[in-house]
């Protein structure tokens, strides 16, 4: 399986300016051949390919010295990542959505290099780049498999990390237990499941978003430009960064202790969050998307399964009857008029979710939703 490692990674002054004109030098590559696909668009109704665009590196070099500082592959992905952007505007286009248009990069705005098979070494404890320099490697835990591409990127807050993109990564099977579960997210609990265990949002969640709100105000009463605010906003970012950090460990510790104990685990589908998106903030900055992505991921790596059933009344349906029992947000707990059964709202919508899922386990299409 595909996985990826990443590491926190330190340089002096001296790697860490050469980086950062690296960055920025990628950064007008990006823009450049943004520009020209415009422009041939435009004026001669012309598309650019990503072909076109790598086999005029080498003039672009000769006509501007200055990217030849750059790794040769580390364009190359440049030029990528425009052709990549263009793609997913058509793609999306295509899909019948109103996509924006592939947009300018503005300065500090590019903010990671990546390179394949060439132009890096990984010695003991250093990662070295070729044409930048020699980053410090903090290595947290091995890295597996065949190293298929590196990337290396800045925070807002400056500090740098490497992620080695890897193939053939041996999966690590856990134990089959041959139990399944459904789980519910929500926001008062940040999951509950069919079996009625209730996992709460961590308390620090709540203290470091405390600090989040300090910090932005701190950044927006200093004047705009100014050296206060810059190192007011980086003290911001910091704490955004923790705050990612603190949630991504949450997630991981929960997936693993939902894979070691159940075989299959169910979980509504998430294109369901769209619409639920304006309905309350909060609720999106629970971010279960990210949590859904790390149990699906963990789940492949340890064998396991993943199903999502489709969301429709599986808050408002009775887990006991199947009846509709029209409710609001507001109501916490759910009492069925038709069978008298009365739980907790959560574990109700677990249970549906759960029997869903059982019931769509190994048939392979959708079926119809409960009504
Ligand atoms: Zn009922």
């Amino acid at each position: 399986m595909r996985k990826s490692f990443k590491y926190y990674i330190k340089a002096n002054k001296g790697t860490v300016k050469k980086a950062n004109q690296t960055l920025e030098l990628c950064r007008i590559l990006y823009n450049l051949c943004l520009e020209q696909r415009q422009f041939a668009w435009k004026n001669y109704h012309k598309s650019i390919s990503g072909y076109d665009q790598v086999y005029e590196l080498p003039s672009l070099k000769k006509f501007f010295p200055q990217f030849k500082e750059v790794p040769s592959q580390t364009l190359q992905e440049v030029v990528e990542r425009v052709n990549r952007a263009f793609q997913n505007f058509f793609r999306r286009v295509k899909n019948g959505d109103k996509p924006g248009y592939p947009r300018f990069k503005s300065f500090g705005r590019y903010d990671s290099l990546t390179l394949k098979q060439a132009g890096w070494k990984l010695t003991d404890k250093d990662l070295q780049i070729n044409k930048i320099g020699s980053f410090k490697l903090f290595l947290s835990r091995p890295i597996e498999g065949d190293i298929k591409s590196v990337t290396i990127r800045k925070t807002s807050s400056g500090r740098w990390y490497a992620t080695f993109s890897c193939d053939n990564v041996p999966s690590k099977p856990l134990p089959k237990t041959g139990k399944t579960i459904g789980i519910d997210v929500g926001c008062e609990s940040f999951l509950t499941t069919s079996e009625g265990e209730k996992v709460d949002n961590p308390r620090f969640f709540q203290r470091t978003n405390k600090l989040l709100i300090k910090r932005q105000k701190s950044v927006s009463r200093k004047k705009k430009g100014s050296k206060r605010r810059n190192k007011a906003r980086i003290l911001l970012s910091k704490t955004h960064e923790k705050v990612y950090n603190q949630r991504r460990d949450f997630h991981f510790k929960i997936a693993r202790k939902l894979l070691q104990s159940y075989d299959i685990v169910c979980i509504e589908d998430m294109n369901h969050f769209k619409s639920y998106r304006s309905l309350n903030r909060s609720m999106r900055d629970v971010a279960w998307f990210g949590f859904f992505n790390i149990l699906l991921f963990k789940a492949e790596e340890a064998g396991k399964e993943v199903i999502k059933v489709p969301t429709k009344n599986t808050s408002q349906a009775c887990s006991e009857c199947g009846k509709i029992v029209p409710r609001t947000l507001s109501d916490r707990v759910h009492s069925c008029p038709h069978c008298g059964l009365s739980i907790d709202r959560d574990i109700n919508a677990a249970c549906n979710i759960l029997r869903l899922g059982q019931s769509l386990q190994g048939a392979g299409t959708l079926v119809p939703a409960m009504n």
